[in-house]
Protein backbone atom coordinates (compact mmCIF):
# COMPACT_ATOMS: atom_id res chain seq x y z
CA UNK A 1 0.00 0.00 0.00
CA UNK A 2 0.74 3.56 -0.74
CA UNK A 3 2.50 6.07 1.66
CA UNK A 4 1.03 8.81 2.51
CA UNK A 5 2.94 12.18 1.71
CA UNK A 6 2.16 14.30 4.39
CA UNK A 7 2.82 18.19 4.77
CA UNK A 8 2.61 20.90 7.49
CA UNK A 9 0.71 24.23 6.08
CA UNK A 10 1.69 26.92 8.07
CA UNK A 11 -1.16 29.53 8.41
CA UNK A 12 -0.99 33.08 9.89
CA UNK A 13 -3.42 34.56 12.33
CA UNK A 14 -4.11 36.98 14.85
CA UNK A 15 -3.09 34.56 17.72
CA UNK A 16 -0.37 33.30 16.20
CA UNK A 17 0.72 30.28 13.75
CA UNK A 18 -1.26 27.32 12.82
CA UNK A 19 -0.60 24.30 11.32
CA UNK A 20 -3.12 22.06 10.07
CA UNK A 21 -2.06 18.81 7.82
CA UNK A 22 -2.66 18.33 4.53
CA UNK A 23 -2.05 13.90 3.45
CA UNK A 24 -2.86 12.95 0.27
CA UNK A 25 -2.46 9.14 -1.87
CA UNK A 26 -3.55 7.97 -4.66
CA UNK A 27 -7.20 8.08 -3.33
CA UNK A 28 -7.12 10.82 -1.12
CA UNK A 29 -6.81 13.96 -0.26
CA UNK A 30 -7.10 14.54 3.19
CA UNK A 31 -7.54 17.67 5.85
CA UNK A 32 -6.72 17.84 9.38
CA UNK A 33 -8.19 20.34 10.79
CA UNK A 34 -9.03 23.74 9.29
CA UNK A 35 -7.80 27.29 10.84
CA UNK A 36 -9.57 30.63 11.67
CA UNK A 37 -12.54 31.92 9.69
CA UNK A 38 -9.76 34.93 8.93
CA UNK A 39 -7.34 32.10 7.58
CA UNK A 40 -9.34 30.62 4.58
CA UNK A 41 -8.13 32.47 1.86
CA UNK A 42 -4.36 31.66 3.05
CA UNK A 43 -5.63 28.07 3.34
CA UNK A 44 -7.11 27.87 0.07
CA UNK A 45 -3.58 29.03 -1.33
CA UNK A 46 -1.21 26.99 0.21
CA UNK A 47 -3.41 23.98 -0.47
CA UNK A 48 -3.50 24.68 -3.95
CA UNK A 49 0.45 25.46 -4.30
CA UNK A 50 0.48 21.99 -3.06
CA UNK A 51 -0.78 21.23 -6.14
CA UNK A 52 -4.71 20.33 -5.14
CA UNK A 53 -7.65 22.48 -5.91
CA UNK A 54 -9.93 23.18 -2.80
CA UNK A 55 -12.73 20.55 -4.66
CA UNK A 56 -10.39 17.91 -4.89
CA UNK A 57 -9.91 17.61 -1.13
CA UNK A 58 -11.86 13.73 -0.04
CA UNK A 59 -12.08 14.18 3.73
CA UNK A 60 -11.89 16.68 6.44
CA UNK A 61 -11.00 15.47 10.14
CA UNK A 62 -11.24 17.85 12.67
CA UNK A 63 -9.21 16.92 15.94
CA UNK A 64 -11.95 19.17 18.13
CA UNK A 65 -13.88 21.51 18.46
CA UNK A 66 -12.38 24.64 19.01
CA UNK A 67 -12.86 27.43 16.39
CA UNK A 68 -9.09 27.86 15.11
CA UNK A 69 -9.79 24.49 13.89
CA UNK A 70 -13.90 23.79 13.00
CA UNK A 71 -13.55 27.31 11.70
CA UNK A 72 -13.36 26.62 8.00
CA UNK A 73 -14.39 23.02 7.69
CA UNK A 74 -17.81 24.69 6.13
CA UNK A 75 -16.16 26.18 3.12
CA UNK A 76 -15.74 22.40 2.07
CA UNK A 77 -19.53 21.50 2.09
CA UNK A 78 -20.43 22.34 -1.82
CA UNK A 79 -17.83 19.78 -2.58
CA UNK A 80 -17.79 16.21 -2.54
CA UNK A 81 -15.90 16.23 0.95
CA UNK A 82 -16.97 14.32 3.96
CA UNK A 83 -16.37 16.06 7.55
CA UNK A 84 -15.24 14.05 10.38
CA UNK A 85 -14.71 14.54 13.99
CA UNK A 86 -15.51 12.84 17.23
CA UNK A 87 -18.56 11.69 18.42
CA UNK A 88 -18.12 13.28 21.47
CA UNK A 89 -17.35 17.03 20.05
CA UNK A 90 -19.88 16.65 17.34
CA UNK A 91 -22.36 18.29 18.67
CA UNK A 92 -20.70 21.39 19.59
CA UNK A 93 -19.59 21.57 16.31
CA UNK A 94 -22.97 21.40 14.27
CA UNK A 95 -24.50 24.11 16.78
CA UNK A 96 -26.70 21.64 18.89
CA UNK A 97 -24.28 22.90 22.02
CA UNK A 98 -22.57 25.84 22.57
CA UNK A 99 -18.84 25.84 22.03
CA UNK A 100 -17.72 24.87 25.41
CA UNK A 101 -14.38 27.80 25.22
CA UNK A 102 -17.35 29.95 24.44
CA UNK A 103 -19.62 29.05 27.46
CA UNK A 104 -16.76 29.00 29.98
CA UNK A 105 -15.39 32.79 28.75
CA UNK A 106 -19.60 34.15 28.64
CA UNK A 107 -19.55 33.40 32.44
CA UNK A 108 -16.29 34.33 33.48
CA UNK A 109 -17.16 37.74 35.40
CA UNK A 110 -12.88 38.40 35.11
CA UNK A 111 -11.63 37.70 31.57
CA UNK A 112 -8.35 38.42 30.79
CA UNK A 113 -6.91 40.60 27.73
CA UNK A 114 -6.17 37.44 25.95
CA UNK A 115 -9.13 35.62 26.85
CA UNK A 116 -11.50 37.94 26.07
CA UNK A 117 -10.01 38.70 22.36
CA UNK A 118 -10.68 34.93 22.17
CA UNK A 119 -14.13 35.20 23.01
CA UNK A 120 -14.55 38.31 20.90
CA UNK A 121 -13.32 36.11 18.31
CA UNK A 122 -15.56 33.00 18.69
CA UNK A 123 -18.70 35.52 19.60
CA UNK A 124 -18.12 36.97 16.06
CA UNK A 125 -17.60 34.09 13.97
CA UNK A 126 -19.20 31.16 16.34
CA UNK A 127 -22.80 30.99 14.44
CA UNK A 128 -21.93 31.03 10.59
CA UNK A 129 -19.03 28.40 11.46
CA UNK A 130 -20.86 25.23 12.32
CA UNK A 131 -20.78 22.36 9.98
CA UNK A 132 -22.50 18.71 9.63
CA UNK A 133 -20.28 16.28 10.22
CA UNK A 134 -20.85 13.37 7.96
CA UNK A 135 -18.91 10.71 10.67
CA UNK A 136 -18.50 10.61 14.29
CA UNK A 137 -15.23 8.72 14.99
CA UNK A 138 -14.00 6.87 17.90
CA UNK A 139 -11.01 4.68 18.54
CA UNK A 140 -13.78 1.65 18.31
CA UNK A 141 -14.71 2.38 14.83
CA UNK A 142 -12.26 3.89 13.08
CA UNK A 143 -10.35 1.44 11.11
CA UNK A 144 -14.05 0.86 9.99
CA UNK A 145 -13.86 4.05 8.44
CA UNK A 146 -9.95 4.75 7.54
CA UNK A 147 -7.95 2.11 6.26
CA UNK A 148 -4.41 3.67 7.01
CA UNK A 149 -5.62 6.16 9.38
CA UNK A 150 -5.45 5.23 13.13
CA UNK A 151 -7.83 7.54 15.45
CA UNK A 152 -6.75 7.95 19.12
CA UNK A 153 -8.95 9.29 22.13
CA UNK A 154 -6.92 11.90 23.28
CA UNK A 155 -9.31 14.14 25.94
CA UNK A 156 -8.89 16.61 28.11
CA UNK A 157 -7.93 20.22 25.88
CA UNK A 158 -11.31 19.24 25.15
CA UNK A 159 -13.91 16.33 25.70
CA UNK A 160 -13.52 14.95 22.75
CA UNK A 161 -9.84 16.03 21.39
CA UNK A 162 -8.83 13.21 18.88
CA UNK A 163 -4.85 13.05 17.39
CA UNK A 164 -4.16 10.80 14.09
CA UNK A 165 -1.83 8.27 13.86
CA UNK A 166 -0.28 6.91 10.55
CA UNK A 167 1.35 3.76 11.76
CA UNK A 168 3.00 3.17 8.67
CA UNK A 169 4.35 6.47 8.49
CA UNK A 170 4.89 6.77 12.56
CA UNK A 171 3.60 10.24 11.84
CA UNK A 172 1.19 11.56 15.19
CA UNK A 173 -0.76 14.40 14.12
CA UNK A 174 -1.44 15.74 17.98
CA UNK A 175 -3.33 19.06 17.80
CA UNK A 176 -3.73 20.76 20.85
CA UNK A 177 -3.37 17.42 23.06
CA UNK A 178 0.55 18.30 23.20
CA UNK A 179 2.45 21.67 22.40
CA UNK A 180 6.11 22.30 21.63
CA UNK A 181 8.62 24.27 22.80
CA UNK A 182 12.63 24.35 22.84
CA UNK A 183 12.90 21.67 25.64
CA UNK A 184 10.89 19.85 23.58
CA UNK A 185 7.19 17.59 23.98
CA UNK A 186 4.86 18.86 26.40
CA UNK A 187 1.49 18.60 27.97
CA UNK A 188 -1.22 21.12 26.87
CA UNK A 189 -1.68 24.39 29.05
CA UNK A 190 -3.56 23.92 31.73
CA UNK A 191 -5.65 27.42 31.22
CA UNK A 192 -6.86 25.76 27.96
CA UNK A 193 -8.22 22.03 29.09
CA UNK A 194 -11.44 21.15 29.93
CA UNK A 195 -9.73 18.35 32.09
CA UNK A 196 -6.72 18.43 33.05
CA UNK A 197 -6.09 15.75 34.25
CA UNK A 198 -7.28 13.19 31.31
CA UNK A 199 -5.24 16.12 29.42
CA UNK A 200 -1.99 14.76 31.15
CA UNK A 201 -3.54 11.24 30.63
CA UNK A 202 -3.89 11.68 26.51
CA UNK A 203 -0.09 12.90 26.95
CA UNK A 204 0.73 9.91 28.45
CA UNK A 205 -0.71 7.69 25.86
CA UNK A 206 1.02 9.97 23.13
CA UNK A 207 4.18 9.96 24.31
CA UNK A 208 3.52 5.87 24.29
CA UNK A 209 2.95 6.11 20.67
CA UNK A 210 5.78 5.20 18.15
CA UNK A 211 5.90 7.80 15.78
CA UNK A 212 8.88 9.43 14.52
CA UNK A 213 7.99 12.83 13.98
CA UNK A 214 4.61 14.74 15.79
CA UNK A 215 2.69 17.68 14.89
CA UNK A 216 1.08 20.41 17.30
CA UNK A 217 -1.12 22.40 15.78
CA UNK A 218 0.12 26.01 17.40
CA UNK A 219 4.19 24.84 17.62
CA UNK A 220 4.53 22.87 14.13
CA UNK A 221 6.47 19.84 13.47
CA UNK A 222 9.16 17.65 15.95
CA UNK A 223 10.89 15.33 14.33
CA UNK A 224 13.34 12.34 16.26
ZN1 LIG B 1 -6.23 25.20 18.97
Amino acid sequence: MENFHVEVIELDSSGGKLYPVLLWDQEDVILIDTGLPETLQQLIKKIEELGFPISSITKVILTHQDLDHMGNANYFEPFDTKIYASKIDTPYINGSKELLKFNVLKNKSNRTEIEDEIYQVIKKNMAKSHVDIDFELSEKNDEIIFEKIQVINTPGHTPGHISIYLPAEKVLIAGDAITISETGIQPPDINFCSDFNAAMESYKKIMNTDFNQIISYHDGKFMF
